[in-house]
């Protein structure tokens, strides 16, 4: 039988429920058990996908072409399984599956409210993971803080769930914040008694509190927080900063936080966890016997996680090359043709990324210029393939007019244009070329080289593409196209050749990029970046 553990935050937001999520999983993947992981987002958006990344970040994208929450990511990057439309849901797609229903009259004259219809389909969506009998466990984090108005029918839901599995059958873990007062040089316990107040009015105990904390936690104030908070005192976790999440997991295997939730779950499994490989990680992480300077060419710099999977991917490839790599963030609209040598002169290799409109596409082709002309590493990724398309049909090809139609409707030279099957859609949401592709490889190219095989699959989030109609004049002016889907023959893979690494891929390696499995791109582009001399 499937078991369920609930994660619910108090306090404040971004206390990292995803990561203690993510990193419980991965303990319990490790002894040996089946786990997958769920978030429920209680924003009205259908999906995350039509979301500004400033507003929440990087918008995740599954095999299966689901937009998701960025903690998607982390529990993919932890557990090295992908995840699915079915990990990720919206207040905004409960209600609309719910009013798509009641249109259909299947409510059979019924008046519909919040309970029991909303709240009967927040539980009909966390046990659809159970439903292959895939997993022994299925995590589901509550994003937003207890207390929301919008996390109410969450929690209720979560309450009828409890209440109908029956004891041992479910965990509740409430992660909270334990402030640190420098005037008085104490820590405070009362906003995390107030958290579980308010879990209480909502009918829940918590079985579990995880607390986030600056400083270690006396055991007097482990007891006080146990008795205020009706938990046991073994069951109080402290989960102390951290130097790299990826530390979480041996942290909250220190606090026990495993066999802690096993034992309430009543579930037996191996003794231990094995962290053979997890630990081997950690150790190059830490210790890396070199340095690399990438420079990551964007917009959306202002915020890390708008990034996410780029700058996790950079984690993996780095301790991957026993080095550590630092990303400096550099903002597009900052690069002009003066500026650009003396600003991107100090890289050993250059990422520009992907993104939407027209906003800052001078100073990427800027970037990629210099990247080729200097012959510097050049990885584009999505925009940044295309705007490498581009960049070559304007300076190599003296193609000046060459342009994408995201960013000139009417230019005449469109060498990345809107995909066919894209011009008729007019809804913005879920609407793009997402998820897993076939992507097929040039034998004996950079591509081929760095895969070591020729039929790969990656993920998508695009409306534009290069348009074949420029195909053979961008072939016979020296760029080649090294990666093509079989089905549409669209171009996934852009390369030069007299260049020690320049490529630019239409879909998004940072997505695959696990722990386990670093992905070979940004391996194979760190190792680059490593042998060119600044
Ligand atoms: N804006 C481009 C497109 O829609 C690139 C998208 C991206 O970088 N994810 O095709």
């Amino acid at each position: 039988m499937v078991k369920y553990i609930f994660v619910t935050g108090g306090v404040t937001s971004s206390l990292g429920k995803g990561i203690i999520a993510a990193s419980l999983a991965k303990l319990l993947q490790e002894r040996g058990l089946r786990v997958t992981i769920q978030k429920f987002d209680p924003y009205i958006n259908v999906d995350p996908g039509t979301l500004n990344p400033y507003e929440h970040g990087e918008c995740y994208v599954t095999e299966d072409g689901a937009e998701t929450d960025l903690d998607l990511g982390h529990y993919e990057r932890f557990l090295n399984i992908p995840t699915s439309q079915a990990n990720n849901i919206t207040t905004g797609r409960i209600y609309q599956t719910v009013i798509n229903k009641e249109r259909e009259g299947a409510y059979l004259g019924k008046t519909v409210q919040v309970i029991p219809h909303i709240t009967d389909e927040i539980q009909r969506r966390v046990k659809l993971l159970a439903q292959n009998e895939e997993f022994d466990i299925i995590i589901t984090e509550i994003g937003g803080t207890v207390g929301d108005i919008e996390s109410l029918p969450y929690l209720e839901a979560i309450r009828q769930l409890k209440r109908s599995l029956g004891k041992d059958n479910s965990v509740v873990i409430h992660l909270t914040l334990i402030p640190y007062l420098k005037a008085a040089k104490e820590l405070k316990t009362k906003p995390s008694q107030h958290s579980v107040k308010e879990l209480l009015q909502a009918g829940i105990q918590p079985d579990v509190l995880v607390c986030r904390t600056e400083f270690p936690l006396p055991k007097e104030l482990k007891d006080k927080l146990a008795l205020f908070c009706n938990v046991d005192e073994q069951s109080v976790i402290e989960a102390l900063d951290a130097e790299t999440i990826y530390d979480v997991p041996l942290l909250m295997l220190k606090e026990n936080l495993d066999k802690i939730v096993l034992k309430k779950l009543g579930i037996k499994s191996k003794e231990t966890p094995e962290l053979d490989l997890w630990k081997k990680f950690l150790g190059k992480l830490k210790n890396p016997t070199r340095e690399v300077h990438i420079a990551l060419v964007g917009k959306y710099n202002e915020l890390q996680d708008a990034y996410k999977s780029i700058y996790e991917s950079f984690v993996h490839a780095g301790a991957s090359n026993e080095c550590k790599v630092v990303v400096t963030p550099i903002h597009s609209e900052t690069l002009s043709a003066e500026n650009t040598v003396s600003k991107l002169k100090g890289f050993h290799g250059i990422l520009v990324a992907p993104g939407f409109g027209g906003r800052g596409i001078e100073g990427k082709l800027e970037a990629i210029r210099f990247a080729r002309e200097n012959k510097v590493p050049f990885f584009g990724i999505c925009l940044g393939m295309q705007c490498a398309v581009i960049e070559f049909f304007q300076n190599v090809l003296s193609n000046k007019d060459a342009n994408s139609t995201e960013f000139d409707s009417s230019s005449d030279q469109p060498v990345i244009d809107l995909m066919e099957d894209q011009k008729k859609i007019s809804n913005k949401g879920g609407t793009m070329r997402l998820g897993s592709y076939d992507c097929k490889i040039m034998k004996g190219s950079l591509a081929h080289k760095i895969y070591s095989k020729m039929e790969i699959k990656e993920r998508h989030r695009h409306r534009y593409e290069f348009n074949n109609a420029f195909r053979d004049a961008l072939e016979n002016g020296g760029m080649s196209i090294t990666g093509i889907n079989p089905q549409s023959n669209l171009a996934e893979i852009v390369e030069i050749k007299n260049h020690p690494f320049f490529i630019g891929v239409q879909f998004h390696p940072e997505l695959k990029s696990t722990v386990e499995n670093p992905h070979p791109i940004f391996v194979a582009f760190i190792k680059a970046s490593l042998s060119h001399p600044i």
